[in-house]
């Protein structure tokens, strides 16, 4: 037995990923004595970079595509940027076509209009309305809203009724994305990258795109300021740099523990019970940034939970996707034959390739809808080691492909593993469709890594589901799971609560400061605060 087990803290955090990190690096600095626990050997959930094809390069196996992570007030406060580098890449979106041409949009509005006038006059002039607008909303309502807890949406929609961006930001959130798109835009190639741009990931995102978005995802297809980065050496650097920060300021990180229940008693959270029977106790909190059906099903059983919050949980939903990963050791990078037409699609951070209309797009989304592997393959893709060359031996490259698949397939007779072979091989033979080179002895190695394998790792990401939640109108916002629970003393510091899934660190900030002010612990940062944000 650990001898982290044999104490009693200030508070015990369940999961070491980001969220469970910058939660417990905020309160340990705040002078708490915080245990911090994994299931896990490894630390970082997502953030998760191996050796996975050969020695020397270095494959993201969950997230890559950080969102604006060194502009957040966690990655300020907690001065990571002593521990841990990101890039920003001048190129963010690339969709090369078939017919030789490609859409890149960069940070540069002027150029990044340049690019789209090439397909439609007309679709860079509304974009260059929108995109005014966008980085109004974006600075302004978007970012710090993301980082605060979420105001009671009549308060909000008050507040946001002032000015003239916040309510062209609330109509905004009553429009379904794939509407807005599709009105505003007549070049298909425009259209579609606006739509792989707002589906956040640049996977089918159902929920983002058929109902309503009260978070506002949909300004983000239009901004160009603020965007997505990539972590210096591979993700599992910002876990480092995290565990460093938690660890120097007095935390205690123990993995390997298999939690069998949260102790309530006197009707209030006091503790963690292994598998063993070993009891860790909390003289002030426990949070867990798992799931909601672990945290209340399995580790503390409705029988103690009102009715109407089990009801709640029976009514949480999930996405109904996974994704289906490829990665590529290379020994040169994708080289585009559309870079005759825009150099700078070598060179943008994620390229959507496969899909030529958006009627192969609903076609991905209506196989996976129905259980099948997409027909038509289509896949978000990235030159990592192009913007960060460090993440492979001198001179060579790694990609990687992500395809938006059912967790179970119906793999029409086949085993698991050929279906997998051979699904990679499609994918491969749509690369080289796009990039030639990405094709025989340029491939030096290659790791599929699909929903399959990351649920067995990371048994939060139910059903595949790598957001533990969806992001349907009814689950974000002032509608999220929330931080404060029916039992006294227990917190949800995850995925669950806003802002949701994703590497955003913003639910652990978030209830960082909830929980301090809670348990009478110094703030010695100032949390974000919608109200202030919007009122001013
Ligand atoms: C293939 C893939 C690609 C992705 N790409 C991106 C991307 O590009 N950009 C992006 O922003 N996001 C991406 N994501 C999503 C992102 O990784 C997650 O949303 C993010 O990791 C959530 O952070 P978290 O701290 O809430 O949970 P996690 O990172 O999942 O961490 C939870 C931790 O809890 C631990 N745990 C689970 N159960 C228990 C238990 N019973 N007891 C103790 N510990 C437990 C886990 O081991 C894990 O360490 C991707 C995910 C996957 C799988």
């Amino acid at each position: 037995m650990s001898a982290a087990l044999e104490k009693t803290y200030d508070g015990i955090i369940i999961g070491a990923g980001h969220h469970g990190l910058v939660l417990g690096s905020y309160l340990a600095k705040s002078g708490l004595d915080i245990l911090l626990v994994d299931r896990r050997l490894k630390y970082g959930g997502g953030l998760c970079t191996e050796e996975a094809t050969l020695p020397g390069f270095y494959h993201n196996l969950h997230s890559i595509n950080h969102f604006h992570i060194s502009e957040t007030p966690w990655f300020h406060d907690l001065r990571l940027g002593e521990r841990v580098d990101y890039i920003t890449p001048r190129y963010e979106f690339g969709q090369p076509h078939l017919d030789g041409t490609a859409l890149v949009f960069g940070r540069d509005l002027e150029e990044t209009l340049a690019n789209v006038a090439r397909f439609s006059k007309k679709d860079a002039q509304t974009f260059r309305e929108w995109n005014a607008k966008a980085e109004e909303i974006t600075r302004d309502i978007f970012l710090p809203e993301r980082f605060s807890e979420p105001l009671p949406r009549e308060e909000r929609e008050k507040l946001l009724s002032r000015t003239q961006a916040g309510r062209d930001f609330l109509e905004m959130t009553l429009r379904q994305p794939l509407d807005v798109v599709q009105e505003l835009f007549e070049n298909e190639h425009v259209k579609l990258l606006f739509l792989f741009k707002v589906s956040l990931f640049g996977t089918w995102l159902v929920d983002t795109m058929s109902k309503t978005s009260p978070m506002g995802s949909v300004i983000r297809a239009f901004d160009l300021q603020s965007g997505y980065q990539l972590c210096k050496g591979g993700s599992f650097n910002l876990a480092r740099g995290l565990m460093e920060t938690f660890i120097a300021a007095g935390g205690r990180f123990q993995p390997q523990v298999a939690i069998d229940k949260i102790m309530i008693e006197g009707g209030k959270a006091t503790g963690i019970v292994t598998a063993e029977g070993k009891t860790v106790r909390a003289r002030k909190f426990v949070a867990s940034t798992l799931d909601v059906h672990q945290t209340f099903e399995n580790l503390i059983g409705r029988s103690q939970l009102p009715k109407a919050f089990c009801e709640k949980l029976d009514n949480f939903k999930y996405t109904s996707w996974s994704l289906f990963g490829l990665h590529l050791a290379l020994d040169e990078a994708p080289h585009m034959s559309a870079a005759s037409f825009d150099p700078n699609v070598n060179r943008a951070m994620k390229w959507s390739l496969g899909a030529e209309t958006m009627e192969d797009l609903f076609s991905a989304f209506a196989d996976v809808n129905a259980g099948r592997a997409p027909k038509i393959v289509q896949f978000g893709s990235g030159p990592l080691t192009v913007l960060d060359p460090s993440q492979a031996p001198p001179g060579k490259h790694t990609t990687y492909c992500w395809h938006v698949m059912p967790l179970n397939p119906d793999l029409e007779g086949k085993s698991y593993e050929d279906f997998k072979e051979e699904f990679a091989e499609k994918i491969i033979e749509t690369f080289a469709r796009y990039a030639p080179n990405v094709s025989g002895k340029n491939i030096l190695g290659k790791h599929v890594y699909t929903g399959r394998e990351y649920v067995a790792e990371l048994v939060n990401m139910r059903g595949g589901d790598i957001f533990m939640g969806a992001f349907n109108a009814e689950q974000v916002m002032y509608n999220h799971f929330g931080y404060r629970t029916p039992v006294p003393g227990l917190y949800m510091a995850g995925s669950a609560a806003h802002p949701g899934g994703a590497i955003s660190g913003g639910s652990g900030y978030i209830s960082a400061g909830i929980i301090a002010q809670d348990v009478g612990a110094k703030l010695w940062w100032k949390p974000w605060n919608a109200r202030e944000a919007l009122s001013a």
